[in-house]
């Protein structure tokens, strides 16, 4: 049952739908079609991404209508250390987040080499549970969520209830950290079992995992939508899914 909270901001991510192709600023153009969207996150999956995005006025307007906006900064082809291109990318983020309003930038650990690239920042950095790859040393169990938090007190925490289910976590059991908790990513497993994968929407999940997902989508926190089996800007398609996970909240 969905209860009326002042609380649920339900939100997407423009990561959502990169298998269509486009620019990140046309993906956020598209986003501003969709009804019921309190939130927005900028995913930036490489850097150049970040470097090549110039929104306008409206754009910024956009963002700034909304009661929650956050980044996703890049994970691939990217490390964040003492180089010049770390320096570029946090100044670039740095001076984003206070043009549109964001409090809070996700980052993949396993891309971070030298911490102190946050030491005096304009946002709050997230930590985000991940699901296994192979040959990275990823954060994905709640004892290594506890570990990081606990050794870098700056960061804050990025429920992705998709990948802990992937791992066969409950995501529920992630709620302990809840004094940390900023934003949850929702996305499903999708597949067969045995290869199941990450990132499908939840007119095609397996009901338990509609289930799983329940606890951590009420718990009160930002909820961006993270499935990315889209390849088109199809809006009928997209808010159907998103009435899904609004009826889970
Ligand atoms: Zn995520």
């Amino acid at each position: 049952m969905c209860k009326p909270s002042v609380f649920m901001v339900l939100g997407i991510a423009t990561g959502c739908f990169w298998q269509v192709g486009e620019e990140e600023i046309e993906i956020l153009r598209f986003l501003k079609q969709l009804g019921g969207i309190d939130a927005i996150e900028l995913v930036f999956a490489f850097p150049q991404e970040l470097f090549d995005f110039r929104q306008t006025r409206e754009d910024t307007a956009f963002l700034r209508s909304k009661k929650y906006v956050s980044i996703h900064a890049p994970f691939h082809e990217v490390e964040y250390g003492k180089g010049a291109e770390t320096k570029k990318m946090i100044s670039t983020l740095d001076s984003l987040v206070l043009k549109i309003g964001a409090k809070h930038i996700v980052f993949h650990s396993d891309c971070i080499k030298d911490f102190s690239v946050f030491d005096n920042v304009n946002f709050v950095p997230l930590v985000e549970n991940l699901d296994s790859k192979e040959g990275v040393k990823r954060i994905i169990m709640v004892r290594q969520v506890e570990d990081f938090l606990q050794g870098h007190k700056n960061f804050g925490f990025c429920l992705d209830i998709g990948d802990a289910m992937l791992e066969g976590i409950n995501p529920k059991d992630f709620l302990q950290f809840r004094e940390r908790l900023a934003e949850i990513h929702i996305h499903f497993p999708q597949g067969f079992e045995g290869k199941m994968k990450p990132h499908g929407s939840p007119s095609k999940a397996d009901k338990k995992f509609l289930e799983l997902a329940k606890p951590a989508l009420s718990a009160g926190f930002p909820i961006i939508f993270e499935a990315t089996d889209f390849f088109s800007f199809d809006k009928g398609a997209v808010e159907k899914e998103l009435e899904i996970v609004k009826s889970l909240m």
